[in-house]
């Protein structure tokens, strides 16, 4: 009889290691400072990425330089973008030098003065090593997240280090294969989630702070009451305006979370689309920009006394469904694009019926929220005012789309378009994924109907006998 072989346990999981990876691997270089170059966590609270570099900083006994910028070259930079990073960023400088690192924000005002000022690789020639946080590609974004780190650090030869505290759990873990559904991902979350949601203990630099820094650049000092005047010296897209009732605060964030906490996480899962209500957290913005993070925000979830079947619904919204979008992106090349997002299945029987009768708009019909689907138009409503639609709104303006442009493929490229220049949580992995999703990702075939041949299909009449889609069109004007 054959003897069974004993497989070797598997090493136990470390979440910290599996935050980290190396951009440019060269060994650490003797510098004035380690360089933290903050992209995506617009944070200096709560920041394992931070914390990465104070903790370098301290084993090398060097300074810490904290560089963050905003760049008028970046795809869909807007006032709407724009206002909200720099809100972000009030308070930033005080919080990081509390921390005992320097820190300067670059602002340039053009391209031209982005270009000609080369501020990160002025500051990355003194710098020992380059901390840096992990993002997913995402749609235009994605050379910018996967590819930039990598080469600065082949440029000019310094090591980039990387750590992911975007989604809440290290999503490294789950890069090795394209996720099915949430079926087959939340299982594997599950196994690491308790291990990753840890709170950081906001380590300080052992060194002395330095105090003059050579910036390349002139930093700026963000005020409340200076956003408005910086955004309006930009070169960026000013027909996008700023959301007045969304500020990009770390106060405005937890302001939101503890008013979910405390009024809506205890009825989140029937309350969270209903269309007349708001039930959900409507913190999508404030964690796309890393202004909170998804880790700290499942911890206060769990913390709180809300039912327990009402704090998993939400930590599956959140870290489940959030890490599946982001295994989508991670995965496939392409992702912002119909042919590689949508499967092949979805494909066939959607173009089977691009010649079912449909409405046929324009682009400017859909931007300017003028089609013949009055709750479709206030979805459209919502993005253009709010930066965000409401989450079943959400999805009836993903699937009506399918029935009021020309072809299902036309739809999807002006969804992409209007969420990415529209949306202030947009240009995301999950915006990518939630949109192929309208169009067959991640699910099954349905029975055959017009226009959505198989792939799943919603309706605004069916929206209408489940919610009280009245008073969301009211809300909306
Ligand atoms: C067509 C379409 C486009 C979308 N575009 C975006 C987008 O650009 N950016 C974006 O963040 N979300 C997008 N979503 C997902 C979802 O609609 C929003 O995250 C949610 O409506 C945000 O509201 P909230 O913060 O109140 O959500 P809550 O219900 O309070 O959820 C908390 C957080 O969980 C995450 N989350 C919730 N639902 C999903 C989901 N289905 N997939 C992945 N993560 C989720 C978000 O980060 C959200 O902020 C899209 C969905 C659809 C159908």
């Amino acid at each position: 009889m054959a003897t069974r072989k004993k497989l070797p346990a598997e090493p136990p999981f470390d979440p910290e290691a599996a935050r980290r990876s190396i951009a440019h691997d060269a060994p650490i270089r003797s510098g004035k400072y380690v360089l933290y170059w903050l992209r995506a966590l617009r944070r200096a609270e709560d920041n394992l990425c931070l914390d990465h570099a104070v903790r370098r900083a301290n084993e090398l006994g060097l300074p810490l330089v904290v560089y963050e910028s905003l760049d008028p070259r970046a795809p869909y930079a807007s006032a709407r973008v724009h206002t909200f990073v720099l809100q972000s960023a009030i308070g930033r400088r005080e919080a990081i030098e509390s921390k005992g690192a320097a820190y300067g924000f670059f602002l340039p005002k053009s391209a031209d003065e982005a270009r000609a000022n080369k501020a990160l690789v002025k500051l990355a020639r003194d710098a020992a090593l380059i901390v840096t946080d992990w993002f997913a590609p995402s749609g235009a974004m994605s050379e910018f997240w996967s590819e930039v780190p990598a080469r600065i650090g082949r440029a000019y030869g310094v090591r980039v280090e990387l750590v992911d505290d975007t989604v809440g759990v290290a999503m490294a873990h789950f890069a090795g294969k394209h996720e099915v559904a949430a079926r087959t991902i939340r299982p594997k979350v599950q196994r690491v989630l308790d291990a990753c949601l840890r709170a950081s203990d906001e380590p300080t630099v052992r060194a002395p702070r330095l105090r003059e820094v050579e910036w390349p650049f002139s930093p700026v000092e963000i005020q409340a009451n200076a956003v408005a005047s910086l955004v309006e010296g930009c070169a960026i897209d000013h027909s996008i305006p700023a959301v007045a009732t969304t500020p990009g605060t770390r106060v405005e964030a937890l302001r939101r979370l503890d008013r979910f906490i405390d009024e809506r996480l205890r009825r989140y899962d029937s309350q969270r689309n209903d269309m007349g209500l708001k039930g959900s957290s409507e913190l999508s913005a404030h964690l796309h920009f890393g202004v909170l993070s998804g880790r700290s925000v499942a911890l206060r979830a769990r913390a709180s006394s809300a039912p327990e079947a009402e704090r998993e619904a939400f930590v599956e919204e959140l870290i489940v469904r959030r890490a599946l979008a982001f295994n989508h992106c991670m995965t496939t090349e392409g992702h912002h694009r119909y042919e590689r997002s949508v499967p092949e299945w979805a494909r066939a029987t959607l173009e089977a019926h691009d010649n079912d009768p449909r409405a046929k708009h324009t682009f400017e019909d859909f931007e300017r929220a003028r089609t013949r689907d009055p709750l479709w138009n206030a979805a459209q409503r919502e993005l253009l005012r709010d930066g965000v639609i409401q989450p079943y709104a959400r999805m009836l303006w993903g699937k009506v789309a399918i029935e009021l442009a020309p072809s299902a493929k036309t739809a999807f490229e002006w969804l992409v378009a209007l969420n990415d220049k529209w949306a202030l949580d947009g240009r995301d992995p999950n915006t990518y994924t939630n949109i192929a999703w309208c169009f067959g990702l991640h699910d099954h075939p349905y029975p055959e109907r017009a226009v959505f041949g198989t792939v799943r299909c919603m309706t605004s009449r069916a929206a209408s006998t489940k919610w009280d889609t009245a008073a969301y069109v009211q809300r909306v004007r």
